[in-house]
């Protein structure tokens, strides 16, 4: 839960690029009911996080999903919600960051998970980014069926502990396990990993995931940093999940980035397809939460990017 963590007002940053065109997009809109240096003070988080989000209806449908049957060379994605995905491939099931609760401590999910967890296809392989309570989410890790193998960085294991997994496995950056068909990566990301405010030495990371040909990389929570270009060269991703969410004020931009960042971390990776993630579900931030979206939604068509950028439905799983 990063904003909990992360409440250190930093020195300012250059101003978000300008909004431009289409109609009722502001960039960010939440920036006019904001002061510098009252980010953080409780009462505005309380006010902002907590007290909008109880007194907001949670919006979005929980489908029973009509998984594909998959061909050889071809893998489905299903976006559950935040930064949770189902990625299958014919012969190997694998669920990154899963996470279906409706609260997190005081922070309520506003928009609900696409599916129910006992609708989840067995799972061969976990793979957990960090661990921070929206992508390591301990309840549902419990619930997962027949969960095989999870995947995680280093100093995370400890709390995988009896949460049901087969094996655990902790990776360093770069570092890859791999089984049969598939082999998975862990790969820097511009975060931090700690739990809670006292444990430094937890890592944290993306994911890549490489099964007969086909190449998906979870980014995890990152700010925009040259690492894109650099897993891009090494790994060459076909799709690219990146997270868009959570980063208003400026100094969030320090751990996560925005779309506009999405779109040059996407140009940097060379990847097929963006996926955009970590938004719309979980107000960890003082943008409002459908602006992710739809500033993403306008840089795709300005940047001709629109066959590209995939925006998913939670609970859709689409092929690819
Ligand atoms: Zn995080
Ligand atoms: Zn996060």
């Amino acid at each position: 839960m990063d904003p909990l963590l992360n409440h250190q007002p930093l020195p300012a940053h250059p101003p978000l690029p300008k909004p431009v065109g289409h109609g009722r997009r502001t960039v960010p809109r939440s920036f006019r009911d904001l002061t510098p240096g009252d980010h953080f003070n409780p009462r505005t988080f309380f006010r902002e996080m907590v007290w909008h989000a109880l007194k907001t209806s949670p919006t979005g449908s929980v489908k029973i999903p009509n998984f594909p049957h998959l061909k050889d060379d071809q893998l489905a994605l299903t976006w559950i919600g935040h930064a949770s995905f189902l990625v299958q491939f014919e012969g190997l099931n694998a669920i990154i960051d899963p996470n279906f609760a409706n609260w997190l401590f005081l922070l309520k999910r506003l928009k609900r998970p696409g599916l129910r967890v006992k609708d989840l296809p067995p799972i061969d392989l976990v793979l957990l980014t960090h661990a921070h309570f929206d992508h390591f989410h301990k309840p549902t890790l419990r619930k997962i069926p027949s969960p095989k193998i999870a995947v995680m960085p280093w100093g995370c294991a400890p709390l995988a502990q009896s949460l049901g997994f087969g094996r655990i496995v902790e990776l360093k950056w770069w570092e890859s396990f791999g089984h049969d068909d598939w082999k998975v990566t862990l790969v820097p990301a511009e975060h931090w990993g700690a739990r809670t405010l006292a444990d430094k030495h937890r890592g944290w990371g993306g994911f890549v995931l490489e099964y007969r040909g086909r190449t998906v990389y979870h980014a995890g929570d990152s700010a925009y940093f040259p690492g894109f270009h650099e897993i891009g060269q090494r790994l060459k991703p076909e799709l690219a999940l990146l997270p868009i969410g959570a980063y208003h004020p400026e100094s969030f931009r320090k751990v996560h980035m925005g779309p506009d960042q999405a779109v040059q971390a996407f140009h940097d990776l060379q990847a097929k397809w963006l996926v955009p993630m970590h938004h719309g579900t979980f107000k960890l931030s003082f943008e409002a939460l459908d602006e992710p979206a739809r500033w993403m939604e306008s840089l795709s068509r300005e940047h001709r990017l629109e066959h590209r950028v995939r925006m998913m439905e939670e609970g859709i799983p689409e092929r690819f």
